[in-house]
């Protein structure tokens, strides 16, 4: 397209809230073949809430509350939030005060860890639970399991490492992810979905939107890997995300998107800008494309 051309549809896209970087991100989106989303944040609200809590036998109430609090408060994470909020909520009974955790760590894709007095903490999934050589008995695995089919991801809380409680979180699906999808597949355009998230969670969610092809339990690297993988076969490949650990993946893909609300280190790893977060941008940005290369040739 000339340059012309480029700032027509540039401006086109601004006024649409699509923020498009440059003339070679419009060029290419009208060849992508592929569009990969993220879960989390992208196809999902973001706005995880805990709808289910159970405590497994030795420990109180309070002191699982307490201690899940104390992990989470110091964390980001949506997760954590949801989690802070309703224990919270629980706490509210009991009176308690709270304390936040010491030597607090985030462990990437798993969860967080702390100490709270002489007391270890531990808040994430079955995965930071096993790296941390916590036991997780067929009572915990049989609360996951039940859960995850309902597309809801579990929080284990375990003290000083035996499992106190869980619980379970759900994060709901856009409201317009699933029409996208469908319509980008009448474009024959395929759609795949890229996740940290455990493999039962993200496959009851990919369902629920209509994709079938899904990579779960993948962590930033990997992500970018993936999408490598994907282009390996020739095929222009779009990446969609809001986080920043999707950022390497937005570079890597020969069109990034990034969800208007999602974190800086997105928005800044991306070539095109969903202001509105809202996934029918998509095909907005894809259609600005096409229009603008087909009035050239
Ligand atoms: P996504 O790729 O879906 O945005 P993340 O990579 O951020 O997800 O996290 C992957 C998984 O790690 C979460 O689904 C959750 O099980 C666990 N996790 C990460 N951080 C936390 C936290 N602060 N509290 C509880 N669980 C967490
Ligand atoms: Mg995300």
């Amino acid at each position: 397209a000339t340059p012309t051309a480029v700032m027509v549809a540039t401006g086109k896209g601004a006024s649409q809230g699509v923020l498009i970087k440059g003339g070679s991100a419009l060029e290419k989106a009208h060849k992508v073949k592929m569009v990969v989303f993220d879960k989390t944040g992208t196809l999902t609200v973001g706005k995880p809430s805990v709808v289910s809590a159970v405590l497994f036998s030795g420990f109180s109430m309070e002191e699982f509350c307490n201690m899940a609090i104390a992990a989470e408060a110091n964390s980001e994470h949506p997760i954590a939030k949801a989690v802070v909020e309703h224990a919270k909520k629980l706490c509210q009974k009991f009176g308690s005060q709270t304390e936040t955790a010491k030597d607090f760590e985030v462990h990437t894709g798993a969860g967080v860890s702390g100490k709270v007095g002489d007391k270890i903490v531990l808040v994430g999934n079955k995965k930071l639970m096993l790296t941390s050589k916590v036991t997780v008995g067929p009572e915990v695995e049989d609360y996951i399991t039940e859960n995850e089919k309902l597309a809801r991801t579990c929080v284990l809380v375990a003290i000083d490492r035996r499992i106190a409680g869980a619980f379970a979180v759900t994060d709901p699906v856009k409201p317009e992810a699933a029409c996208v999808v469908s319509f980008l597949h009448s474009m024959s355009i395929s759609c795949v979905m890229m996740t940290g998230d455990n493999w039962a969670t993200a496959t009851a969610i990919a369902k629920e939107v209509g994709i079938d092809k899904v990579f779960a339990e993948t962590d930033p690297i990997g992500k970018a890997d993936r999408i490598k993988e994907l282009q390996t076969k020739g095929m222009l490949v779009a990446m969609v995300g809001d986080g920043i650990n999707d950022s390497p993946a937005l570079v890597a893909a020969d069109v990034g998107m990034a969800i208007g609300a999602g974190t800086d280190v997105a928005i800044e790893a991306a070539d095109i800008v969903l202001i509105k977060s809202n996934l029918e941008d998509v095909i907005t940005a894809i259609d600005l494309s096409r229009r603008t290369i087909s009035r050239i040739h």
